[in-house]
């Protein structure tokens, strides 16, 4: 069974069970400036799990696209990927426990339907502790439906327990499905610490609010959300005991193996381990990681919202795994234009579904040269630098080609890091390159000349690496009140755009940050200081008189009817969200928004710009 299946499966199976099948969301989130890219299927769904009304009904099943940069220092194993696929089904205060876990059943082991083997499965639920009780109504349940007593485990909150994210919120248990991969007939009892036991499914239980005061009280709306690894599911149906060898990733494996001449292995890694054979397992995570940057830069690059590379946010991602790629290409004797063929690939897979990134494909394939063309000189003259280090270090010895059966790992010898940091001065390489490469070859670092250097690059660099390291991970809490807030902003300033300016005055785009928006409208020419301070004037009048934002869903006929504003393009059939703010604004949008618009503080025009012939650019913050 291929991945094409078990998605079209997996969504046939929900809609059987009176699911609305939604589309896959971009990898950008929209309005929420905490995260980078999208992580779970949950997270477009959020504002609907907070108790906001989805146009498609109370349930919903979808495949959606994520990216997971918190992954990248697992990705090189069997089951972790920058970029995957997580199949989900919803209830949004609909169905509960008992029909979720009779579902997630009936689907991994229907014959109809997934067909894998009862004994093979095994499950984990939340044990409980000070905060909640333990969740034994889970744990009856799945007795109830023949899983043994013996692979079902409780677990604590590090494991069996999904948010808040934020300091309050909404959270609650969950229960995890894993399915053995061994070679082995599975053992009796389940061993959540055996990695043989390859988690698959999570179904996710929101039944409290963790309040201001850390008590979690029992949620009104409860909601159940799931999320399931299509890659690692397409390999344990196909016992393949490794991601990479499933279809959608052998054939980029397979272009590797061609352009450097080299074998993946048939073994298992374990297996390679067994034998001694560490530096088999070493060659094939460079397959690994190679394989799974250019795929997941392709996605980024290639999504209805994507980005190029560049120094700071998503760009900068796509930037770092596109430079990884290439170095470790390197290591595997791949040169100059070897990420072309692998972006072939990778369209080919995901083409005829993900149709985005089959219409962009030449685009992403300039776009890629432009960053190697960039980047290999760099690199070379960089990594000569190093070796020079590295023979200073290790008597005069090249690292890429140390005397046979020779191995350095973790030993004492320390880099001085004003060293690395010189190399990055004169070459542009930049010190976390420099590092991962060193760590490769063995070396450790002096832990006080490194943190200088990182300081230096940091001022010189201009990147807003920690920035964006610290949105890898994401909050949606705290994130989703300022995001709301500043949604409700651009529907202020578009209304006053509109009675200052005239009724030519379209929203021709926005994008919202932590600190700050952006809004581009159609207007011929640049806006006078007095126009501006107008602008201003009427959004924080209308702030001040603190005036409900009243949703409500509609068709879209009614919609235009009643002269709502808003791009006409129906993402979930017919009915649409309509935000009204007395007479003053009425847009059909997503949302999510603040409830009154006193909730927005003072809002600051900072700079009007041209975007564009015919469109002009607003940068407002909120204080
Ligand atoms: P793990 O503990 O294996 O990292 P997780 O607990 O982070 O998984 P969830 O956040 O519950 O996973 O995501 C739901 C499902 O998505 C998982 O059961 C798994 O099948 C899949 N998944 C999660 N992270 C990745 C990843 N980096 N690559 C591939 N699949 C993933
Ligand atoms: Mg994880």
């Amino acid at each position: 069974m291929d991945s094409r299946q078990v998605r079209e499966k997996f969504l046939e199976f929900f809609k059987e069970k009176g699911h609305a099948i939604i589309p896959s969301a971009s990898l950008i989130p929209e309005n929420d400036p905490t995260v980078l890219f999208t992580t779970a299927g949950m997270h477009p769904l959020v504002p609907f799990l907070m108790g906001e009304k989805h146009p498609a009904g109370k349930r919903l099943v979808s495949c959606q696209k994520c990216i997971r940069t918190g992954d990248i220092d697992e990705v090189g194993d069997q089951a972790h990927h920058t970029f995957f696929e997580m199949l989900g089904n919803w209830s949004l205060g609909d169905y509960w426990k008992e029909d979720a876990i009779k579902w997630s059943l009936e689907f991994l082991t229907d014959k109809k339907w997934l067909g894998l083997k009862k004994d093979n499965l095994a499950v984990s639920f939340f044990a409980g502790d000070g905060d909640a009780p333990k969740d034994e109504e889970t744990k009856k349940i799945w007795l109830s439906l023949g899983i043994a007593e013996e692979r079902i485990r409780g677990l604590s909150k590090k494991d069996n327990w999904w948010g808040p994210a934020g300091q309050t919120g909404p959270c609650g248990p969950d229960t995890e499905m894993f399915y053995w991969s061994g070679s082995e007939s599975a053992p009796k009892e389940f061993d959540p610490k055996d990695n043989r036991w390859v988690e698959i499914w999570n179904d996710v239980f929101m039944q409290y609010f963790k309040n201001m005061d850390g008590v979690y009280e029992p949620l009104s709306q409860k909601n159940v959300d799931t999320g399931m690894g299509l890659e690692r599911t397409v390999s344990v149906i196909n016992g393949l005991g490794d991601d990479y060898r499933t279809d959608v990733f052998w054939p980029i494996i397979q272009e590797i193996e061609e352009l450097s001449n080299l074998s993946y292995g048939d073994k298992s890694d374990q297996e390679y381990i067994n034998k001694g054979d560490q530096c088999w397992v070493d060659t094939r995570k460079k397959f690994r990681i190679i394989a799974d940057h250019i795929k997941a830069a392709v996605f980024i690059i290639g999504d209805k919202k994507g980005v190029e590379p560049s120094n700071i946010g998503q760009g900068y991602v796509v930037r770092r795994l596109l430079r990884r790629a290439i170095r470790y290409g390197k290591t595997l004797n791949l040169n100059g234009d070897f990420l072309t063929p692998l972006i072939k690939k990778t369209i080919e897979i995901y083409g005829n579904f993900y149709v985005e990134i089959k219409e962009k494909e030449n685009y992403i394939i300039d776009v890629v040269k432009k960053e190697v063309e960039k980047f290999e000189k760099t690199l070379e003259e960089g990594i000569k630098a190093l070796k020079k280090i590295y023979g200073r270090a290790i008597g005069g010895l090249d690292p890429e080609n140390l005397p046979k059966g020779m191995i350095i790992k973790n030993n004492k010898i320390r880099v001085d890091g004003r060293e690395v940091f010189r190399i990055y001065q004169a070459y542009g390489l930049p010190i976390e390159i420099s590092q991962e490469i060193m760590t490769d070859w063995g070396l450790a670092f002096d832990d006080q000349t490194m943190q200088e250097a990182e300081e230096a690059s940091e001022t010189h660099q201009e990147l807003s690496r920690t920035a964006s390291a610290g949105m890898f991970k994401g909050g949606l809490a705290d994130s989703g009140e300022k995001s709301a807030r500043y949604h409700t902003a651009t529907h202020l300033l578009l209304a006053a755009l509109r009675q200052v300016l005239g009724d030519h005055v379209y929203q021709r785009g926005s994008n919202i940050n932590a600190e700050r928006m952006r809004f581009d409208f159609s207007h011929p020419e640049k806006l006078t200081a007095e126009q501006l301070k107008k602008i201003e004037d009427i959004v924080n009048e209308k702030i001040k008189e603190d005036i409900p934002v009243v949703c409500q869903t509609m068709p879209l006929e009614e919609a235009k009817k009643k002269n709502m504003m808003g791009i006409f393009e129906n993402k979930y059939g017919d009915q649409v969200k309509t935000y009204v703010i007395s007479e003053f604004s009425k847009e059909i949008c997503g949302g999510p928004h603040a409830n009154r618009t006193s909730e927005l503080g003072e809002f600051k025009i900072i700079k009007e710009e041209s975007s564009g012939s015919g469109v002009r650019r607003i940068k407002a913050i909120l204080k």
